[in-house]
C-alpha cells in the first residue's frame, strides 16, 4: 500500500508573523519557513506505517513554488521514500486556496492509487482545516479527521479520534482519508545522514496544467490586520481589589 503525504510550506512557527503594510497579507521576505508541524506528524505516521510493514512506499507531495522543494527535501530525510512538488509560480503560490489543493491532491491521487492519504489536520499559516475534508470528498473516500491514533487492520483503517468528553473509534475502508492531531505521535528528528540521503532520492515535478486543474482562487481575501495591543495590566494588592475592580471597573461579576 502507497501513503501519500500532503506537507506544506509555512512560516515557521516560532517567527513572529508581521502584516504588510498594504493589509494583503502577512510578509514573507526573508522569513524562516519550514514543514507544518501538523505535516511532520503525518509523515511520521506514514514511516511508521512502513517501518510495521503495512506500508509499501511513503510519497510526500507538495503544492506551491520552487522552494517547496525545502520542505519536501525535510519529508524525505524524515523517512518518506520520493516526493512530488506540483510547482506554481510564486504569484500563484501566494493565493492557492485549499479547493485548488484538494483538486491537485485528488489527481496525484488517481495516477498513484495510494491506499491512504494523510494529511495534517489544518495548515498553521491560513488555519483553513479544509483541504483534508475536500479531498475526501472529490475523491468520494472514507474521512477521519483529527486522527490520535492510526491502526490498519485486515485492509481497514481503525482511527480513534479526541472528541468533546471522550474517543471516538472509527473504522473505515480504504482507500481513505485521514487527518492528524497533536497526539497522534511525536516526529523523529532527520539525522544528518539521513538529510544526506534525502538530497539523493526523486523529486518529481509537475505543472497544474500536467493534472488538467484549474487553481484559480475562488476566494478574496479583503484584508488581513494584526490583532489588538494587549493593553498593559495593573497589580492589584489583595483579592479584596481585585473583586472591587472586576465588579466596579470591568463588571464582570
Ligand atoms: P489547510 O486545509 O490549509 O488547513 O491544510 C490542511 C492540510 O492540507 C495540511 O496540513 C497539509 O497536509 C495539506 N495541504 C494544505 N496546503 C497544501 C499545499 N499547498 N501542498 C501540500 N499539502 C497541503
Amino acid at each position: 500500500m502507497k501513503v501519500l503525504v500532503p506537507v506544506k510550506r509555512v512560516v515557521d512557527y516560532n517567527v513572529r508573523v508581521r502584516v504588510r503594510a498594504d493589509q494583503s497579507g502577512v510578509e514573507l521576505a526573508g522569513v524562516k519557513m519550514a514543514l507544518n508541524p501538523f505535516d511532520e506528524i503525518a509523515v511520521e505516521e506514514a514511516v511508521r506505517l512502513k517501518e510495521a510493514g503495512i506500508a509499501t512506499e511513503v510519497i510526500a507531495i507538495s503544492c506551491g513554488a520552487t522552494q517547496c522543494q525545502e520542505q519536501l527535501r525535510t519529508a524525505m530525510a524524515l523517512g518518506a521514500d520520493r516526493a512530488i512538488l506540483v510547482e506554481t509560480d510564486a504569484a500563484q503560490a501566494e493565493v492557492l486556496q485549499a479547493l485548488a489543493v484538494a483538486k491537485l491532491l485528488m489527481a496525484v491521487c488517481e495516477r498513484e492509487q495510494p491506499g491512504l492519504v494523510i494529511l495534517g489536520k489544518q495548515a498553521i499559516d491560513d488555519d483553513a482545516n479544509q483541504t483534508g475534508q475536500m479531498l475526501a470528498a472529490l475523491l468520494g473516500w472514507p474521512q477521519a479527521t483529527f486522527a490520535s491514533k492510526v491502526v490498519i487492520v485486515a485492509g481497514r483503517a481503525e482511527v480513534t479520534r479526541e472528541i468533546d468528553g471522550g474517543l471516538e473509534t472509527l473504522s473505515m475502508t480504504m482507500p481513505a482519508v485521514v487527518t492528524t492531531d497533536l497526539r497522534l505521535n511525536e516526529p523523529r528528528y532527520a539525522s544528518l545522514p539521513n538529510i544526506i540521503k534525502a538530497k539523493k532520492k526523486p523529486l518529481d515535478v509537475l505543472r497544474p496544467n500536467d493534472l488538467g486543474v484549474d487553481i484559480a482562487p475562488r476566494l478574496t481575501i479583503l484584508k488581513v490586520v494584526e490583532p489588538p495591543r494587549r493593553q498593559t495590566g495593573v497589580k492589584v494588592a489583595d483579592v479584596a481589589e481585585l473583586v472591587a475592580k472586576l465588579r466596579n471597573e470591568a463588571k464582570v461579576i
